[in-house]
């Protein structure tokens, strides 16, 4: 039995008389733990309990349908390792799939009407679907209820027996224009029965995709590909790398893939990043594979998520496209594993455990099902590129565009120059000039500036006051369209600052800008265009996602000003300039990945221009041309950045070449967390004292050391009133690494007080 919930664990219940039979693995149990009842998942029914002499086992107490795993186990060895390897409860891990908001969620049902027929009293078969069950009145349908019809209702009638399908009253009234009353009485005569239907609840926002996918031809370079990988399916060993530039049509490689595993009757999951499961890449993928498609995002509700998961674990659907928790679906037999973007950091789950990265559980998965797996990406992380070239991984490379598309020219633009030419504006001259050009020639243009909120900062021009957060350590950002300064960490809202709060003076700047300064002033400067902007704020509502992207791919708008969701996935072939305003902005982070993310976010928005015959430019403005990132980037040269990176990474003894971990510790009281980190490093230091260093080998970190980088407080000092202090493990030898950690979760369990988290993120993203 596992549990959603923080419990170590996995533990024995015996199956009172009444349930015998009834559980099946995966299955969701009501039982006790400490005292309350939790709802947990069956994983294994056994004939006999190992501790069963030793304590009284407790008794199921309930059971609900549904099944949350597979019950051949090899998922449980998935979720398995991961809470070993990223050190948490093994019942987290079930969480995305198997937690109480969803397993709570019953299916939806409809009542629908079907024809009965008169001839010889038995069911006309038009199409049973394999999810009516209920008949919900059975005996009506004999001879002596049924009479004579009206014109009306013969007629209506003829029009229900048309559909192959039994309708609601809902849908008979809309398709048809069939009263409820009219269906009463048919009913009473006999012609009808009343059913209950199971609704699948799709959360497959679809969009207008502009890729046919119908009339695809694969060219040599893409059937090399699909051939390479297919025939290891049957027997898969290493994982692939497909390196394909952007554009070159590695979702065709995908798609030709699964289409291939599903026809031999095995599954398939592909995980694409959060940002690029738009609905144009759902209706590509539905396009190509059809309707064995369901999808896992983020935005879908509990209903819909619950409707997912049991369409993939009872096999009615073989295939899903979605984020990363879609990995931990409760897939049987799963044939192929394709990672989208392997590259992406939302592919790690770094707020709340398991803090796992669904690519390299991907691959897990893959050997612990038998599966292929394929990651895939313009831009390969460091880690990945460094395994296919130490043969760890099978490299697969797509080095050109698709027909007569080419890779856009890229112009960089020192915007030193410009202040110094006394262009003050978040718009070089260059790159007004050259939007002014398209616009004229009727194309379109998509313009990337990554910050969220109008400005970044705001400050008192008479006394140098900032306003910050009062509950975190970072400044508010002031969001004109509400009028109101907001914590992009906490949430916290206050109405915009008229006067300045310390010493009263009303020159408040509002400083640095953000994608809505930029969106007020390019309706400024261009009153003529069309312009809408995609960001966090722009999409909050359901759907509205779907219709930016409509309104833009149909032509009713010039320019998409965005924030990194802009960067990726999307196809418009009208698309011949892209912009990048600020191409700075993520290179200065205190993040050892800054250089390659800032690389990944360039060349990704770039490869948005010239994806058809149109030829595309791409402008990227910044204060650091001469940043190896940006340089590379501009010359859409992956393997030199990839070889300057890695240099960095080797002296430093950063992935690849190292294992880091990262342990946070969070409290509302400074010196408890200062005090308990402080403890927990010094435990490190005095395991490291006890490992022989002889056996230590490698250049940077010993084998069998840890190094400590810290502890200090950590750059996020303070959110939503919570303090946080951070250290770095590093270390050549992975295991070792899990042990320490599982050491400092001891002692957290032990000694730390009660309001206090202790964090362990191992193979971290997130250095904040
Ligand atoms: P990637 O995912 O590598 O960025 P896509 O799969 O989106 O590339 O393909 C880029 C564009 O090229 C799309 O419009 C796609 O339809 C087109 N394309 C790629 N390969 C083919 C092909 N074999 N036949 C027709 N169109 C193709
Ligand atoms: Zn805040």
């Amino acid at each position: 039995m596992a549990f959603p919930v923080a419990i170590p664990g996995i533990y024995d219940y015996e199956i009172p008389d009444r349930f015998v039979d009834r559980i099946t693995p995966g299955q969701p149990v009501l039982v006790e733990v400490k005292k309350s009842r939790i709802w947990g998942v069956a994983v294994e029914i056994k004939t006999e309990s190992a501790v069963a002499g030793k304590v009284r086992l407790k008794e199921v107490i309930d059971i609900k349908e549904g099944h949350w795993a597979d019950s051949n186990r090899s998922l449980l060895k998935l979720y398995e390792w991961i809470a070993r390897y990223y050190q948490c409860p093994v019942g987290r891990v079930f969480r995305p799939v198997a937690g109480k908001s969803i397993i709570n969620k019953k299916a939806r049902t409809v009542t629908v009407y079907r024809c009965v027929d008169t001839a010889n009293g038995v069911f006309i078969d038009n199409g049973i679907d394999a999810n009516v069950n209920i008949n919900m009145n059975p005996g009506i349908n004999t001879d002596s209820a049924r009479r004579g019809l009206s014109d009306n209702q013969r007629i209506a009638l003829e029009k229900i027996k048309s559909h192959p399908e039994p309708l609601s009253a809902a849908q008979l009234q809309a398709r048809f224009g069939i009263a409820a009353s009219t269906l009463a009485s048919l009913r009473k005569k006999g012609y009808l029965s009343k059913e209950i239907k199971t609704e699948f609840r799709d959360a497959g926002e679809l969009s207008r995709s502009s890729v046919d996918e119908e009339n695809i031809t694969l060219s040599h370079e893409q059937r090399d590909c699909v051939e390479r990988v297919a025939a290891s399916l049957s027997a898969p060993d290493k994982p692939f790398l497909l390196y394909g530039i952007t554009g070159s049509g590695k979702t065709h490689v995908y798609t030709e893939l699964a289409k291939r595993v599903l026809s031999a009757g095995r599954g398939v999951i592909i995980l694409v990043p959060e940002i690029s499961l738009t609905p144009q890449t759902i209706s590509r993928f539905r396009a190509a594979i059809g309707d064995a498609v369901t999808v896992i995002h983020s935005r879908m509700s509990d209903g819909e998520r619950r409707d997912s998961l049991q369409e993939i674990v009872t096999g009615r659907r073989r295939a899903v496209v979605g984020v990363r928790s879609a990995l931990l679906c409760p897939m049987e037999d799963v044939g192929l594993i394709v990672v989208d973007e392997e590259h992406d950091g939302s592919y790690k789950q770094s707020d709340t455990d398991p803090r796992y990265n669904a690519r390299d559980a991907a691959v897990m998965r893959g050997r612990l099902q038998g599966a292929a797996v394929v990651l895939g990406s313009a831009t390969p992380s460091l880690e990945s590129y460094c395994n296919a070239l130490t043969g760890k991984y099978r490299l697969l490379t797509l080095t050109d565009r698709f027909g007569t598309a080419r890779l856009p020219a890229v112009k960089i633009v020192d915007m030193t120059v410009e202040h110094r030419e006394k262009n003050w504006t978040a718009l070089s001259r260059y790159l007004a000039a050259r939007l002014e050009e398209e616009l004229s020639l009727g194309r379109q243009a998509i313009l990337l500036l990554n910050r969220r909120g109008f400005s970044t900062s705001l400050l008192c021009k008479d006394c140098g006051y900032s306003h910050a957060c009062p509950n975190c350590s970072v400044n508010l950002r002031y969001h004109k369209a509400d009028t109101v300064l907001k914590c992009h960490l906490c949430g916290h809202e206050e109405p915009a600052l008229t006067s300045c709060p310390k010493c009263g003076g009303l020159k408040i700047h509002y400083k640095g800008t953000g994608i809505q300064k930029a969106e007020e002033m390019l309706r400024e400067r261009f009153p003529g265009a069309r312009i809408l902007r995609m960001d966090q704020d722009t999409t909050r509502r359901k759907g509205s996602h779907a219709a930016i992207l409509d309104a833009f791919a149909s032509g009713g708008a010039d320019i998409l000003i965005g924030t990194q969701m802009v960067a990726k996935g999307l196809n418009f072939p009208n698309v011949t300039l892209v912009g990048v305003l600020h191409a700075d902005t993520g290179l200065h982070f205190p993040d050892f990945r800054a250089s390659e993310r800032t690389f990944q976010l360039l060349t990704q928005v770039a490869g948005r221009a010239g994806r058809a015959e149109l030829a595309g430019e791409v402008v990227i403005q910044t204060y650091c041309p001469n940043d190896a990132a940006v340089r590379f980037a501009a010359e859409h040269d992956y393997l030199s950045f990839y070889g300057h990176e890695i240099k960095h990474r080797k002296e430093l003894s950063y992935p690849p070449f190292g294992k880091i971990a990262r342990v946070v510790v969070e409290g509302p009281d400074e010196s408890v967390v200062a005090g308990f980190i402080g403890k927990a490093a010094r435990m490190i230091a005095g395991v490291n004292a006890g490992v022989n260093v002889n056996n230590a080998a490698n250049a940077g970190v010993g084998a069998g050391k840890i190094k400590v980088l810290g502890p200090t407080v950590a750059v996020l000092a303070r959110v939503d009133n919570v303090y946080r202090y951070s250290m770095f493990l590093k270390s050549g030898s992975p295991g070792h690494i899990g042990d320490v950690l599982a050491d400092v979760r001891k002692l957290a369990a032990a000694g730390l007080p009660s309001g206090c988290k202790c964090i362990v993120d191992v193979d971290p993203q997130n250095m904040l």
